[in-house]
C-alpha cells in the first residue's frame, strides 16, 4: 500500500469526488484509509445512559485506496505512485508525473 498517514489524496469516486483532504489513518490489510471529512456517515443518536447528548454524530469511514489518488508533494499533481529500491534497501515513492522521490 502507497498511502500514508498525512498524505494528501484526491478523491477520484464516489459523492466526495473532486474534494482533497489529509489521510488520518490507514489499513493496509483492507486496502482501506479513513480521510478527513471524507464519507462521512450521519447517524442520529437518542439520548440514553451512555450518550448524553442526543444529536447527530458525524464519523468517517474507511474509503478504498482504488477511490483515491495521491497527491504529490512537489508538484501538487494526482499521481499515480511508482515504488523505487533505494541503494540502502528502502522503499522510496515516485511521483509518476515529476520523478519527485520521497518516503
Ligand atoms: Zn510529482
Amino acid at each position: 500500500m502507497k498511502i500514508r498517514t498525512d498524505d494528501t489524496v484526491l478523491i477520484i469516486k464516489g459523492k466526495d469526488r473532486g474534494k482533497q483532504a489529509k489521510v488520518k489513518s490507514v489499513f493496509p490489510k483492507q486496502n482501506r484509509v479513513i480521510v478527513e471529512g471524507i464519507n462521512i456517515a450521519l447517524r442520529h443518536t437518542k439520548a440514553n445512559q451512555a450518550v448524553r447528548q442526543a444529536g447527530i454524530i458525524q464519523k468517517e469511514l474507511p474509503i478504498a485506496v482504488a477511490n483515491i489518488a495521491l497527491i504529490c508533494s512537489n508538484c501538487n499533481k494526482p499521481t499515480k505512485v511508482g515504488l523505487k529500491i533505494m541503494d540502502d534497501g528502502t522503499k522510496a515513492r515516485v511521483c509518476g508525473k515529476c520523478s519527485y522521490e520521497q518516503l
